[in-house]
């Protein structure tokens, strides 16, 4: 078995800080994804809000939060992670392969959170055929055509806006006549021109021609209208779940599956942390991940110290 100081599961922007300073604090740093470094930056066209750039695609940003990492050393290693065991002292990682499992002192989860699906008839069938849940990756195959964007947060708001440019018309369909995306987001979309909102309305139906989708069917909750809206390719933004289900058994979880911790990223299991979108948290951007991995690589470093300064005194 491989053996680390500190095991970090998830590469998007909390795993690599988090991989970042436990390597700068010379601790021997694994850090594992199931895809491709800088999470779901990949998914995320334009970010704003990152202090130090005024504007950078979000793959852009996660390019170069890799290079910061694997510049202080760590290993980045592929992999989809099971579950942690502990025993005693060591913290074992459980990946597919038995043989491929990591031995580790600290581990820090950084394994974020997935789309949430609409659960729909059609949904799953058009999935790649018309419905997405990522602009930035199929938006331009929609060039001069009509698009549904479901949802009213921040996701659908600011991927919408970039749907705008790509494609000819954004038809945003939200449950609730009012959006929740913070306020400069809203007030872009209501001046451009090339989105539309269609409000109190949910999506039942994806339908289409079997090769692709054609439209979508919309329930109006107010009127009780139902109609079909004629439609190239539907973004689904309605929220996110946890990837926490490798980690159930430990306990560290709430009802919904969000990882509890403390202000020091520490979970109720001793040596295990736990950053970014998978915590149970307010705000669940870029700089708050960034944020968490910051303190959660600084206090393993100070856990294995102290593993080190008892061993000392044994
Ligand atoms: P993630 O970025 O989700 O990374 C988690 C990583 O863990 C992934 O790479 C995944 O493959 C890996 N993983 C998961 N499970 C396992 C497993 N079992 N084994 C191995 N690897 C695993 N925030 C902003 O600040 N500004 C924005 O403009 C912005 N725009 C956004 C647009 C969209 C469409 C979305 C969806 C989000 C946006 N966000 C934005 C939010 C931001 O992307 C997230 O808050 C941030 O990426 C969370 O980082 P993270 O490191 O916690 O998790
Ligand atoms: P979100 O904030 O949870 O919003 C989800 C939206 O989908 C809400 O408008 C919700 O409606 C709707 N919704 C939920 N379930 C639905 C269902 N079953 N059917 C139809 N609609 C449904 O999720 P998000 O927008 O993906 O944002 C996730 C996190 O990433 C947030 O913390 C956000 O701030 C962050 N983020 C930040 C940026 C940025 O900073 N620019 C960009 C993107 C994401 P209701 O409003 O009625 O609840």
């Amino acid at each position: 078995m491989k053996k680390y100081d500190v095991a970090v599961i998830g590469a998007g922007p909390g795993g690599m800080t988090a991989a970042l300073y436990g390597a700068r604090a010379n601790l021997k740093v694994a850090m594992i994804d199931r895809g491709v470094y800088g999470g779901q930056m990949n998914n995320t066209a334009e970010v704003e809000n990152y202090p130090g750039f005024p504007s950078i695609m979000g793959p852009e940003l996660g390019e170069k939060m890799y290079q910061s990492t694997t510049k202080q050393g760590v290993d980045f290693v592929y992999g989809d992670v099971q579950g942690i065991e502990v025993s005693g002292q060591d913290r074992i990682v459980k990946m597919e392969n038995e043989d491929d499992n990591i031995l580790a002192k600290a581990v820090i989860i950084a394994t974020g959170s997935d789309n949430r699906k609409l659960g729909i008839p059609g949904e799953e069938e058009y999935s790649g055929k018309g419905v997405s849940y990522c602009a930035v990756c199929d938006g331009a195959f929609f060039k001069d055509e009509d698009v549904i964007v479901v949802g009213g947060g921040d996701s659908a708001v600011s991927e919408g806006l970039y749907l705008a440019n790509v494609t000819d018309n954004v038809n945003v369909v939200h449950r609730r006549d009012q959006l929740r995306a913070e306020k400069i987001l809203q007030d872009r979309a209501f001046k451009n021109p090339k989105m539309n909102f269609t409000w109190d309305s949910e999506v039942t139906e994806i339908v289409g021609d079997e090769n692709k989708m054609t439209g979508v069917k919309v329930h109006n909750k107010k009127t009780g209208e139902d109609k079909v809206v004629d439609a190239a390719g539907a973004f689904i933004y309605i929220g996110n779940i946890p990837n926490s289900k490798p980690f159930q058994d430990l306990g560290i979880t709430d009802k919904d599956g969000w990882v509890i911790t403390n202000d020091k990223m520490e979970t109720s299991a001793s040596g295990i942390y736990a950053i970014g979108d998978v915590r149970q948290k307010e705000l669940r951007q870029i700089i708050t991940a960034v944020g968490d991995g910051g303190i959660a690589g600084q206090n393993a470093f100070e856990y294995i110290e102290t593993l080190k300064a008892a061993a000392v005194t044994e």
